[in-house]
């Protein structure tokens, strides 16, 4: 027997026609490429991801072509999130941190009909049309009438002059939920990006569930101000929810800076942010020399490689601000857990909370998992044993666009490459990636660990931990570190630094020092650059 609930497709198109009927009026405030403040509403977003709508149709795309962007946060960027996906079509958001050459490779592998993008990056695509067979409509996110002179860029138009005439009602289609709704590909340290192909109904799913309390809690009292950018698994699912809860939003555009981050922090009155460790490190770098305060800043979810605890410490005791340190992958939408504390932890002294706190925290309702053995079998939670950790659900990928890389799943789980711990209550720690593991005389040293402990010493800003060659060991650590601007510390002060925070035979054998530790594009450190960059090192122990 079938329940009798009407059978309404979960589409995202119903995300915006909510916020516009039931939030018109929040607004929605962005810094522009260039560099003043542009506010509008909801209303405004629901009315012009219409118009974008009328202007693909005018392209006479069909349903699931692929419209790429290359754009910064901000509120066009939010009309095409709506417009493009609405209308039955792809978003493909790009990095525009990728090398060129992978740029084009991307957009010709999705098949891109249409690039629109932020006048930042007129360079990268005046480098890259030539590439891209596939793109027949270039579009500048710009004013009417401000395309610069002689692009060379063939089928260009300004965004304004695209959808400023189209009509401002839309019938937006109704399918199958199932249908693709965006796409991201993976930074892919190694070999070719592999797409993740999100649907509407793994979108709509995902975005009620970051929503909840013990997730990012969003409500319709909040500002919120996604640092993690739009090209980056859809800003952690942000826009959705922000459309489902009807809250303000607050875009950043190009200055992640720690000074202009702070600014708008303030005078948008934020009450939540999220973004990947590094930035942070900035703002707060920003802030402690100049003595700066946040009047409204409540909470900041910190995710996409592992947040240190001198930075979940600063955030609580000398901001105020809650630090919900989160963990995930493109190929989860990206949301896989959350750290917040269960009820019975509030009575533990705040030392024992803050060892909760410092984990990647518990799986979202929607997310399974499991740890298993190099033999495949489960192993046990216990917040010791360490293994693989897998994941299933309905917004966690099935397949790579185009079956590329074969199939990803073990026993229909997806293998994460991340190495972790899972405590009895079901809080899991990821100890490692799979692939950065450091293997010493038959046991495993978390480089995580390793660089939270440098994290913590005053001199250092920011610290790599990998494994170097050894005839005993198999392999020993060593850490990489880049000073703060006019921080002085020796390599022997380091390593003593690890007396009483780590076990002996883990503490590092060397550091190094280095002006910078390469970024991928995301802000995470490459770890595969600093071991060539480290190519002719030897290890003082080998
Ligand atoms: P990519 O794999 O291309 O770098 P993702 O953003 O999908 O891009 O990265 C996912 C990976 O980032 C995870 O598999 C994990 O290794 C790491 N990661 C994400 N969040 C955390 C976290 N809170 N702590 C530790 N590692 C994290």
């Amino acid at each position: 027997m079938l329940g009798l609930m009407q059978s309404q497709p979960l589409l995202i198109s119903s995300l915006i026609e909510f916020a516009e009927r039931h939030h018109g009026d929040a607004e929605i405030v962005s810094r522009r490429v260039e560099g003043d403040i542009h506010r509008y509403s909801w209303r405004d977003v629901a009315l012009r991801s219409r118009q974008v709508a009328h202007a693909l149709d005018g392209l006479n795309l069909l349903f699931s072509d692929r419209v790429a962007t290359l754009a910064w946060n901000g509120y066009r960027h939010l009309e095409l999130y709506f417009g493009v996906s609405g209308s039955g079509r792809v978003l493909h958001t790009i990095n525009p941190r990728l090398h060129p050459e992978q740029i084009a490779w991307i957009a010709n592998h999705a098949e891109d009909q249409v690039l629109c993008f932020d006048a930042t990056f007129l360079p990268l695509v005046q480098a890259i049309h030539a590439k891209c067979p596939t793109i027949r409509q270039y579009v500048m996110l710009c004013e009417a009438g401000k395309l610069p002179q002689d692009s060379g860029i063939p089928h260009l138009v300004a965004y304004e002059d695209w959808i400023g005439g189209q009509p401002v009602s839309y019938e937006w289609p109704s399918f199958d939920e199932n249908s693709a709704s965006s796409m991201c590909y993976t930074s892919g340290t190694t070999g070719n990006p592999k797409a993740a192909l999100y649907s509407h109904r793994s979108t709509l799913l995902h975005a009620y569930a970051a929503a909840l309390p013990d997730v990012m809690a969003l409500s319709a009292r909040d500002a919120v101000l996604p640092v993690v950018p739009m090209f980056h698994v859809n800003a952690w699912g942000i826009p959705y929810s922000a459309a489902l809860t009807g809250c303000k939003l607050v875009f950043p555009g190009p200055a992640l800076d720690g000074k202009s981050v702070y600014e708008l922090i303030e005078a948008e009155k934020v009450s939540y942010a999220a973004g990947v460790p590094t930035v942070w490190q900035m703002l707060l770098g920003h802030m402690a020399p100049n003595q700066l305060r946040f009047s409204t800043l409540k909470r900041t979810v910190i995710g996409g490689s592992a947040c240190p605890p001198a930075m979940i410490h600063a955030f609580r005791e000398q901001y105020g601000v809650e630090v919900l340190h989160a963990w995930g992958m493109t190929e989860m939408s990206p949301l896989g857990t959350l750290c917040t504390l269960k009820n019975k932890h509030l009575a533990l002294p705040p030392e024992e909370q803050m060892k909760i706190r410092l984990k990647q925290g518990r799986a979202i309702f929607g997310v399974d998992m499991r740890i298993v053995g190099g033999d495949g079998r489960e192993l046990p939670w216990d917040g010791k044993t360490s293994g693989d950790l897998h994941v299933k659900g309905p917004w966690i990928v099935r397949e790579y666009f185009r079956g590329e890389g074969g199939d990803p799943l073990v026993d229909g789980w997806f293998p994460t490459g991340d190495v972790a711990t899972i405590d009895p209550d079901g809080y899991v720690q990821i100890t490692d990636r799979s692939k950065d593991v450091i293997k010493s005389g038959g046991e495993w040293i978390s480089s995580i660990d390793i660089e939270n402990v440098a994290m913590a010493h005053p001199a250092v800003a920011m610290a790599a931990c990998i494994g170097m060659k050894h005839p005993k060991w198999d392999e020993r650590p060593i850490l990489a570190v880049v000073r703060r601007p006019g921080a002085e510390v020796t390599r022997e002060e380091l390593i003593r630094f690890y007396d009483g925070k780590a076990a002996k035979w883990q503490v590092p054998d060397d550091v190094v020092f280095v002006d910078a530790i390469p970024l991928g594009a995301t802000g995470k450190m490459l770890k595969t650059r600093l071991r060539e960059m480290l190519k002719d090192y030897r290890l003082p122990t080998a």
